[in-house]
């Protein structure tokens, strides 16, 4: 399998409860290297074009208000098979369904706030990184 790339977020929910190093942690037990990183904190705008694909879904404008709603960590992670890979330690949407030991399960609060979000396949893991990060941001 090649190497990838992928967009991580760890959401306000985790930024809040001090949980960045924690699930860092869980990444690069993965396997998953941190090759970007910023903290930051989205406007409602900002928020709204990020999650466009879920504009029409009953949920869009309270997951567009959480996201704003405290700083956010963006990444990309770097791995073999990365996209796939980050997605499985991450753990199912609803925390309810997530399997043991993935970031989900362990520290998610409920369906919307679940404190990661991930690429789900390699177009929109390369539109997600250019959303956030510059080619000079992205050293490897
Ligand atoms: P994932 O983040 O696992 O890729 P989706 O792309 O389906 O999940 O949804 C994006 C985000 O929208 C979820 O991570 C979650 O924060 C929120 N969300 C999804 N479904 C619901 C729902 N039924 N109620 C509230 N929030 C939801
Ligand atoms: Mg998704």
């Amino acid at each position: 399998m090649a190497t990838e790339r992928t967009l991580s977020i760890i959401k306000p929910d985790a930024t809040r409860r001090n949980l960045t190093g924690k699930i860092n942690a869980k990444f690069e037990e993965a396997g998953l290297r941190i090759v970007a990183q910023k903290r930051i904190q989205l406007t409602m705008d900002q928020a709204g074009k990020f999650y466009e694909v879920h504009k029409d879904r009953p949920f869009y404008g309270e997951l567009c208000e959480f996201m704003a709603s405290a700083p956010v960590v963006a990444q990309v992670l770097e791995g073999e098979g990365a996209i796939a890979k980050n997605r499985e330690v991450m753990g199912a949407t609803n925390p309810a369904d997530a399997a043991d030991g993935t970031i989900r399960k362990d520290f998610a609060l409920s369906m919307g706030e679940n404190s990661v979000h991930g690429s789900d396949a390699p177009d929109t893991a390369a539109q997600e990184i250019a959303f956030f990060f510059s080619g000079l941001e992205l050293v490897g």
